[in-house]
């Protein structure tokens, strides 16, 4: 089954963690024997033949740089906007060298959607199956394996955003979503473990972002600037990795009263996989998989969570963060790489899922609300 993946920081593994993503998994994580300049060396678990096999035929993939700040943050922080900035351009030209390789293709329009769908559609509707012969399975699961993984770029935290001019240039650049918060306080809005509205400056920033049609993404707003962006913006929301503070209890994630919102807003909220917003109590660097017992199953709570809200299947989707300044030692002791995505179906028809339904939460959501907010880019250019 094709899988929508909303948030994966590719660019920033390419970069800042050194990994070759165009090479095999096991050849990655050895790579890095030795090395303990991060906590996850050695146990990365995203890579683009990684993705192919487990269906990831799109995602959301970011720029992220930061502004230094005293509070907690996974990643580091730089001194200046413009070097953050350039940290950006940096991670672009990363993606565009993946393009001119075949390894990706940006999308930025409903057509690009509707191809890239059609492309992943037809290799992954090929049905392996016992009847086959082992050769022939192999072949057709093969099917994905050339394909390249499009991604829709989105900014996480807008801090690199040094002028309002700039963000133009980003559209140009097909940025298509942005997240004005990452941790802490940042120069536009506040971010998880912050509080606090937006300042002028954020209040432009999403005034422009409106303008152009930029998705927001609600993740990471903390409570205050969440209300307060969902009061000032009117433009096409989303919560590209979100899980449930019903389930784990911390402003990182969003109270029942938040997706409600969300859900009447006609958000998609994707569920994550880094394994301190799965279960309670979690703490980084010291509490294991193991420990926790936490498994691949327990993303369907949040889902499922999500679903009861809403009433129906049409709001939820997988937006997995792995590899997120983090790896194997956060996440669910059964998930080896991100192919394992490819279980979650199951995982769902379990739990009375329906085929329709299981479909909607694995791509068919994220496409629509895609579909939709992109219907007449000329028209709310104008607006
Ligand atoms: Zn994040």
């Amino acid at each position: 089954m094709l899988i929508f993946d909303a948030h994966l920081d590719l660019a920033m593994n390419a970069l800042e963690w050194n990994r070759d993503l165009t090479r095999p998994m096991d050849e990655i994580r050895r790579r890095e024997n030795g090395m303990s300049d991060k906590p996850d060396r050695g146990r990365g678990t995203v890579c683009l033949p990684e993705l192919r096999r487990g269906g990831v035929g799109i995602c959301v993939a970011t720029q992220i740089a930061r502004i230094e700040h005293n509070a907690y943050s996974p990643v580091p922080g730089w001194r200046s906007q413009a070097q953050a900035w350039a940290q950006t351009q940096g991670q672009l030209a990363w993606y565009r060298a993946m393009e001119e390789a075949g390894q990706m293709v940006q999308i930025k329009d409903a057509e690009g959607l509707d191809r890239q769908v059609r492309l992943w559609e037809d290799a992954v509707a090929v049905d392996t199956g016992p009847q086959l012969t082992d050769e022939a399975n192999s072949v057709l699961a093969n099917a994905a394996t050339n394909l390249p993984v499009g991604y829709i770029l989105s900014l996480e935290g807008a801090d690199s955003m040094v002028t309002l001019k700039h963000l133009e240039r980003s559209y140009e650049q097909g940025l298509r979503a942005i997240g004005p918060a990452h941790y802490g306080p940042g120069v536009y809005a506040n971010g998880t473990d912050a509080t606090g509205g937006f300042n002028a400056k954020g209040r432009e920033l999403l005034k422009e972002m409106g303008r152009l049609g930029i998705i927001l993404d609600a993740t990471h707003l903390c409570d205050d600037c969440f209300w307060e962006a969902l009061d000032l913006y009117s433009s096409a929301v989303w919560a590209s990795h979100q899980n449930c503070r019903t389930l784990v209890p911390h402003n990182r994630q969003f109270s029942d009263e938040q997706f409600r919102v969300l859900i009447q807003r006609g958000a998609v909220i994707g569920g994550a996989l880094d394994a301190w917003m799965m279960v309670p109590g979690w703490v980084r660097g010291k509490t294991t998989p193991e420990q926790t017992g936490l498994k691949l199953e327990r993303i369907v709570d949040h889902i499922d969570h999500v679903c009861q809200l809403a009433g129906n299947a049409r709001h939820s989707g997988i937006g997995s963060d792995l590899d997120g300044a983090f790896g194997r030692e956060q996440t669910p002791a059964d998930l080896d790489t991100i192919a394992d995505l490819g279980r979650v179906p199951d995982l769902l028809a379990t739990r009375g899922y329906k085929e329709a339904d299981i479909e909607l939460i694995m791509h068919g959501n994220f496409i629509r609300f895609l579909r939709e907010t992109w219907k007449s880019p000329a028209s709310r250019k104008e607006a």
